[in-house]
């Protein structure tokens, strides 16, 4: 079970948690991976942050945090309990750590790499004290820091999980814990792990969703896994409530048509936990913290259904820019596309779609609208783009739509029923694109359209 900062941000959440917890206990062992409290993670950021300005201005920053875990140990630990006690000195201990760590930085600004360190420390804190809290309500709970556990490649803040050595070493240390009487609960970071060197790594942010599915990955073998991720939202929906009001939670998605929701912008997992989780081959829950016994939830598996459309969700991403470039038919376009994307690419800058006529004259891209100003500058002073054999026209004022299923698959005439349904609505399609896996089919539309092109594409698919 993956359990987010908000789930461990007060005495409440906590109660709610292990109510959680306990009932699950009654059919199955438990891991539990947990993030760090609400809002740590942004504060260590800021630490880091300050600890490499020359007037050091952190001890404020580490003083909240020691003042934010005390009270949750002085609500939820019974005091002068050796719980609480130990718990205390946990907190003490870190807390002086990360000042004396504040300080190696502030005097010799050593490399990018401690600050996964530093961020390191609010899983720990966080996991700790759940499993010290589970311990005094006579739970047998074991604490496993996760630099033990989830192995990962060295880049730094976004680092890649080694999947073969994690699973080496999550069976060498969880399998023991879970054949034994010992332990009933394991608890476990999440976010971070070590590279082969022993330095502590970090997953990117919401990594704590990629730590759940590597540890259920690393166990498939051995036992019957199912990961349940306790969030804010009941599960996938459908369509956009806030684009429109007749959305319906997706009980059941497959991993493919969830990672075409992840790319297109629905985040509710960490976007490597799906592809790690498909690859398992083992069930995920998306269910509601608020709402826990509710039976409305999403379940992910490796198997989908065709259903009567083959169409399961529309989504959309709202503020994008779309960047036409256009040259004489004497450049030769192949040349001009790698030099375009590795221009691109060197920058920074994520694509959100690719369409290429045919006469290949002519590339349209779509970006983040953000990234407009950046990537007409790159482009007309680069050496290449900027002379007079091409011509580059940028639109701000456009929005992607996709419909997305798995049965599309098996479904001829997706594409022109979508023509259709926009066409009749006065949406003019500006650019398509098919993913090839035929699981989306994506259109570019003007962005004064797309609340109407996601309501009439849902009554015509969906609704
Ligand atoms: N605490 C980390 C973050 O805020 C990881 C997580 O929450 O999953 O991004
Ligand atoms: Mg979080």
């Amino acid at each position: 079970m993956k359990f987010g900062g908000s789930c461990l941000k007060d005495e409440e959440s906590f109660k709610h948690t292990v109510s959680i917890i306990k009932k699950y206990l009654k059919k199955s062992k438990l891991i539990i991976v947990t993030s760090a409290i609400n809002g740590i993670t942004d504060q260590l950021m800021e630490f880091y942050k300050k600890s490499n300005d020359l007037d050091i201005n952190g001890d404020l920053i580490l003083d909240q945090i020691h003042e934010r875990h005390s009270k949750i140990i002085n609500e939820i630990l019974p005091e002068n309990s050796e719980y609480h006690e130990n718990n205390m000195e946990f907190l003490k201990q870190n807390v002086r750590d990360l000042n004396n760590l504040g300080r190696v930085i502030n005097l010799i600004h050593p490399s990018k790499n401690l600050q996964d360190l530093i961020v390191s420390y609010g899983e720990k804190l966080s996991t700790f004290l759940l499993c010290t809290y589970l311990n005094s309500l006579g739970f047998k709970s074991e604490f496993i820091s996760s630099d033990e556990i989830i192995q990962t490649d060295d880049n730094f803040g976004n680092a890649f999980p080694l999947l073969d050595d994690t699973e080496e070493l999550v069976n060498e240390r969880i399998k023991p814990l879970l054949n034994s009487s010992s332990c009933e609960i394991a608890c476990i970071p999440g976010y971070y792990g070590s590279t082969k060197d022993k330095k502590i790594t970090t997953l990117g942010r919401g990594g704590t969703d990629l730590t759940a599915a590597l540890v259920a990955y690393s166990l498939r073998s051995f036992y019957r896994c199912k990961v349940v991720y306790w969030k804010d939202v009941k599960g996938f929906l459908d369509v956009d409530p806030k684009m429109c009001n007749k959305a319906v939670l997706l009980r059941k998605i497959s991993y493919i048509e969830a990672k075409e929701l992840a790319f297109f912008g629905t985040k509710v997992l960490h976007p490597l936990c799906l592809d790690v989780s498909e690859k398992g081959n083992f069930p995920s829950e998306i269910r509601s913290f608020y709402d826990p016994y509710t039976d409305e939830f999403t379940t992910i598996t490796q198997e989908f259904t065709k259903d009567v459309t083959g169409i399961r969700a529309i989504t959309y991403i709202y503020r994008l820019s779309m960047v036409t470039i256009k040259s004489g038919t004497m450049i030769s376009l192949p040349k001009t596309a790698s030099k375009l994307f590795s221009l691109l690419d060197e920058n920074n800058i994520t694509i959100k779609f690719i369409s290429q006529s045919s006469s290949e004259n002519n590339i349209t891209f779509v970006i983040h609208m953000e990234d407009s100003m950046k990537v007409s500058s790159l482009l007309r002073e680069s050496i290449y783009f900027g002379k007079q054999w091409f011509s580059i026209k940028i639109d701000n004022n456009v929005s992607l739509i996709a419909v997305i299923g798995a049965g599309m698959m098996y479904t001829p005439g997706i594409a022109g029923k979508i023509f259709t349904t926009l066409g009749n609505n006065d949406v003019n399609v500006r650019a398509i694109a098919q993913g090839s896996s035929e699981l989306n089919f994506t259109a570019i539309i003007e962005r004064e359209n797309c609340k109407k092109a996601i309501n009439v594409l849902y009554d015509a698919f969906i609704g």
